[in-house]
């Protein structure tokens, strides 16, 4: 913190902390229980207002996470985000029993790097998919036991054969599309899909017969409470997780960052450390 509003109380100049990229107005029903992910008037830094591409920003104190002692600035930038979105779909919006199988999708992703790490320390059994050579090293890496081609298009038959035929009790999906109808195909009864996003597709077509004759739930998740960030990075200091950095980018080449982007063969985050 490099300087502090007159109304802000509880922080001081120098404080390191992360910063909640949802911002919530605080006051609304939602605010109230802790549940700023589903705020009433939330907005987005870097959408509505100034964002983060700069050396200071200014944030409501309410916005704010105290980072603990042993995290570096790096690492919290690379799970500030993603890594909160995990927790929220792992931890908030399904829950993991120590046994359960867990799909992630895109194990070499912000949120998939993630995912399989918390799934692991919740004693799941993680399978997950990467559509390269790299990506599926790398998700083997942070300790799926399994991980499928998702470039071949046959990927769910893989997934019930590790299961065999059972299916998994929870898939992490934010691909969207195809992806997420096929993800049905490899849940078990009583199996849940909870999902963050739908860049391939927001449209789809279910089959509801499986959905209600298997008694399963297809689950959304947006973006992080306050409590997400907090246990995130609890667990990166305490070495439960770890931040996966492909690369870090000074604020001049933040263009060249974001056609790596678009390239999609990036492991995990790509940093911007003006
Ligand atoms: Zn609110």
């Amino acid at each position: 913190i490099e300087q502090l509003g007159s109304a802000v109380t509880g922080w001081n100049i120098g404080d390191a902390v992360a910063v909640q990229s949802n911002l919530s107005c605080g006051v609304c029903e939602f605010c109230q229980r802790g549940e700023e992910s589903v705020c009433l008037r939330g907005e987005l830094l870097g959408v509505s207002r100034d964002g983060g591409f700069a050396e200071l920003v200014a944030v409501p104190a309410s916005a704010l996470v105290k980072m603990p002692t042993g995290l570096d600035f790096n690492a919290s930038a690379a799970l500030t985000l993603a890594g909160s979105t995990a927790m929220h779909m792992l931890t908030n919006r399904s829950q993991v029993r120590a046994g359960d199988w867990v799909l992630v999708m895109g194990g070499a992703s912000g949120v998939g790097s993630a995912a399989i790490q918390i799934a692991k320390q919740l004693g799941a059994h993680v399978i997950s998919t990467g559509s390269t050579e790299a990506k599926r090293r790398l998700a083997f890496q942070l300790g799926a036991e399994y991980v499928v081609d998702s470039s071949d298009a046959n990927w769910p038959t893989a997934i019930r054969k590790i299961t065999n035929r059972r299916g998994v009790d929870l898939v992490v999906e934010h691909v969207g599309g195809d992806v997420l109808v096929k993800c049905f195909d490899c849940l078990a009864r009583n199996g849940t899909i909870v999902t963050c996003g739908a860049t391939a597709g927001r449209e789809v077509t279910l089959n509801l017969w499986p959905i209600f004759v298997k008694q399963q739930r297809l689950i959304g998740s947006y973006g992080r409470n306050r409590a997400d960030i907090q246990a995130t990075l609890e667990w990166a200091a305490a070495g439960k997780i770890a931040p996966v950095i492909d690369f870090i980018y000074p604020l001049a080449e933040t263009q060249v960052a974001f056609d790596r982007l678009r390239s999609r063969n990036v492991l995990g985050k790509l940093l911007i450390n003006p």
